[in-house]
Order: structure tokens, then C-alpha cells, then sequence
């Protein structure tokens, strides 16, 4: 039975499309059977794994709205082992067609349903909001993975987005769980990048993934190429830091199955979602100017 992640984070441009495209890779590569679902009517995941606009494709918009099963659907693309329900601007249409849909938040959960236990990971890349297709996408997942960039103002946004999970918990998905917090587009060459990580690290403790994403140019080329960056540049600090993450992501489900716990809830050590909001609520009412300023707890 798959595991159902969605990476979101309601600021754009952070690396959610980035992370799907090339956690999913790298997770299909170290034989895990991964589904990508684009729940972005950007399409960026889709033209980043080389499928072009193309009107005559079906994409979500269909299995949302039509009840098109999810397999006819869904496409095999470069990489072995990982397939893509792609998504175009269609998408748009379906927030808006759905609004009178009995269960309109559950569309996209019954749809995986049938398919999940032909995956060990199913990885939702979310728009840059909190709308409807978040909700369907957060409402189908296991957990989620919440990308931050390491530049300043890194938490702005990020305490309503927990808001939202916890609100979620209460109504939607009592189970949503927290898969990790991933730092992005680090720059170890700046003081700031080392400044925001490390109040990320102070905040959100052990809830941030221990592999980081780095700055690095060919991560930035490759979706230009259609290509994931194992394809693109296989030795690239990129290409090794997504591998990294993949092999995280797969020892803690590994760890998950040994306790029967989900990371979210393991305990005070690593915090829960609750422990998680507290810490967004403080840095929240912090302005984000502790990334900048440095905050004095964090020289760890
Ligand atoms: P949106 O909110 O619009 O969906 P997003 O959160 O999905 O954006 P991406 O599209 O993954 O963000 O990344 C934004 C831009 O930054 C893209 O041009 C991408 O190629 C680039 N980028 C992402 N991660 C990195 C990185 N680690 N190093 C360099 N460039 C990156
Ligand atoms: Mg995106």
C-alpha cells in the first residue's frame, strides 16, 4: 500500500515541483514503484518530465470531474518505475465545477484508492495555495512534506500553513501526518542561508529532513531538458542531495513499520504537529526577521 505524500507549501517558488519531480525519480530508481500526481494546473511537474502542453492529453482534470479511472490516466514517463498523472490550466476549471460535488474534498483520495497498493510511494505536488486541490490532495495523504527555502522571510506563510494541517486533522484527514520539513536552495557560501537553516533547525527540531538541498544550477537546467536530474547530471551536488533525501524518506517508513508510529506523533523528542505549530505560531510572531537578525538560540 503506498505511502501518500503532498509536498506543499502555499508560498510559490520554494521547490515542491522540483522536490516531486526529483524525489520521485530517485525514489522510483532505488526500486520503489512512485506515482506523481500534478496537482498543479501550472503543469510544471508534467513539462518537467518532458510531456510538452498538449490539448489532446488527459489529465487529473478528467478523474476529478469526470470520474475518468485513474489509470487511463496515468503515464509512464522516462524513468523506470515512475508514472505521472499529469495536469494542465484544465485544472483550473475543476476547483470551480466541483463546488456543488457532495464530498468534493475526497475526489482525488477515492480515485488514488484503486491504485494505491500498485506503488510504494504516491508523491502530490501542490499548487501555490491553500484551495480546493490542496484540500483534495492534503485529504488523500499519509503526511506531508513541507519544502522551505533557506532565504529570508523562510517562514512566512508557514504558520497558516500548519494552521490548516491541524484544522485538516479535526476535520478532513485525522491522520495527516508530518513527513518532514525540507530546506531548499541552501547557499552555503551565504551567512544567511546558515542563519535561516539553523532557526529552521531551532524551531522545527527534529521534524526537518537531515538531507538538504542545495543551490545548484543543473537542478535549475534540467526541467528545461524534460528530464529529472539522475538523468540530467547524475553527479551533480543536486542530483546527490535528492538521492540523500530519497534514502531518508525511505528509512523513516522503514522505522515508521519498526514502532508502528508515524514520525509525526513519535513522541516529545521529535515533536508533533502540535509541537510543529507552536514553534511556526513563535516564529510567526517573529516577522521572520530572526532569520535575518539571528536569533540567538539556534548556534547549534
Ligand atoms: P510554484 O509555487 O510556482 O509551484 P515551486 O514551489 O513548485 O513553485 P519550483 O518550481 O520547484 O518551485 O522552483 C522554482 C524555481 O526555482 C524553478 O525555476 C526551479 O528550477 C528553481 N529551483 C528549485 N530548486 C532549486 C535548487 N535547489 N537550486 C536551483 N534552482 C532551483
Ligand atoms: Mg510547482
Amino acid at each position: 500500500m503506498a505511502r501518500i505524500i503532498s509536498i506543499a507549501n502555499q508560498k510559490g517558488g520554494v521547490g515542491k515541483t522540483t522536490t516531486a519531480v526529483n524525489l520521485g525519480a530517485s525514489l522510483a530508481a532505488s526500486e520503489q514503484p512512485t506515482l506523481i500526481v500534478d496537482c498543479d494546473p501550472q503543469g510544471n511537474t508534467t513539462s518537467s518530465l518532458g510531456f510538452p502542453k498538449d490539448p489532446a492529453r488527459r489529465t487529473l482534470y478528467q478523474a476529478l470531474v469526470l470520474d475518468e479511472p485513474i489509470e487511463r490516466i496515468t503515464i509512464d514517463t522516462q524513468v523506470g518505475g515512475l508514472q505521472l498523472i499529469p495536469s494542465d490550466k484544465n485544472l483550473v476549471g475543476a476547483t470551480v465545477e466541483l463546488v456543488s460535488v457532495e464530498r468534493r474534498e475526497y475526489r482525488l483520495k477515492e480515485a488514488l484508492q484503486k491504485v494505491q497498493d500498485r506503488y510504494a510511494y504516491i508523491l502530490i505536488d501542490c499548487p501555490p495555495s491553500l484551495d480546493l486541490l490542496t484540500l483534495n490532495a492534503l485529504a488523500a495523504s499519509n503526511s506531508v512534506l513541507v519544502p522551505i527555502q533557506c532565504e529570508y522571510l523562510a517562514l512566512e506563510g508557514v504558520s497558516e500553513l500548519i494552521d490548516t494541517l491541524m484544522r485538516l486533522r479535526r476535520t478532513i484527514n485525522p491522520a495527516l501526518g508530518i513527513e518532514g520539513i525540507l530546506l531548499t536552495m541552501y547557499d552555503d557560501r551565504t551567512t544567511l542561508s546558515k542563519q535561516v537553516a539553523a532557526d529552521l533547525r531551532s524551531f522545527f527540531g527534529a521534524q526537518v529532513f537531515e538531507s538538504v538541498i542545495p543551490r545548484n544550477v543543473r537542478l535549475a537546467e534540467a526541467p528545461s531538458h524534460g528530464m529529472p536530474i539522475i538523468f540530467y547530471d547524475i553527479h551533480s551536488k543536486g542530483a546527490e542531495s535528492y538521492i540523500q533525501l530519497a534514502r531518508e524518506v525511505i528509512a523513516n517508513a522503514q522505522k515508521r513499520v519498526g514502532t508502528g508510529v508515524e514520525r509525526a506523533d513519535t513522541g516529545t523528542a521529535r515533536g508533533g504537529l502540535a509541537a510543529v505549530a507552536a514553534a511556526a505560531g513563535a516564529a510567526g510572531g517573529d516577522d521572520g526577521g530572526s532569520s535575518g537578525s539571528g536569533s540567538g538560540n539556534s548556534g547549534g
